[in-house]
């Protein structure tokens, strides 16, 4: 997995973030090397992006396809707790819309145009995937000695 990461705020050191990116992206994936519908994950690039959003939203994704791009924004006005919790929501966005799960509103051929947010399966998905991904990050730094 490529990924470029833009205006990191300084309330996440570079090394943590890092970390967080790989274990979420491993957690997501596994093997590097299975095919998605975009050809091999591996040629896939991830651009992701902090921005100056001051509401409530953790983040967005966007899908530049035609780069085989996908866009995460991240808002930089969160703790680091929020911020690694929107990064791996975002990336198990990433792995639906990579592996063709998720497309524009359609999801496992569930068409959640009309759905409220809170009730898509999507979501769903991608929040039990951020608690899972957030409690195996912690035990993984703690492990490494650095929580
Ligand atoms: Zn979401």
């Amino acid at each position: 997995m490529n990924y470029v990461v833009h205006d990191r705020p300084d309330i996440i050191s570079e090394n943590l973030f890092t970390r967080a990116c790989d274990h979420g992206f491993n957690q997501a994936f596994g093997l590097m090397h299975q095919r998605s519908n975009w050809g091999l994950i591996s040629d896939l690039l991830v651009d992701i992006h902090f921005i100056d959003e001051k509401g409530d939203g953790g983040g967005t994704i966007d899908t530049r396809q035609e780069e085989d791009t996908i866009l995460i924004e991240i808002n930089k006005h969160q703790s680091v707790n929020n911020i690694l919790l929107t990064l791996f929501h975002e990336i198990k966005h990433v792995e639906q819309i990579a592996m063709g799960d998720l497309k524009e509103s359609i999801y496992k051929g569930e068409d959640t145009k009309t759905y409220e947010y809170d009730a898509r399966p999507q979501e769903w998905d991608a929040w039990e995937f951020e608690k899972i991904a957030m409690v195996t990050f912690l035990e993984l730094v703690g492990e490494m000695g650095n929580a």
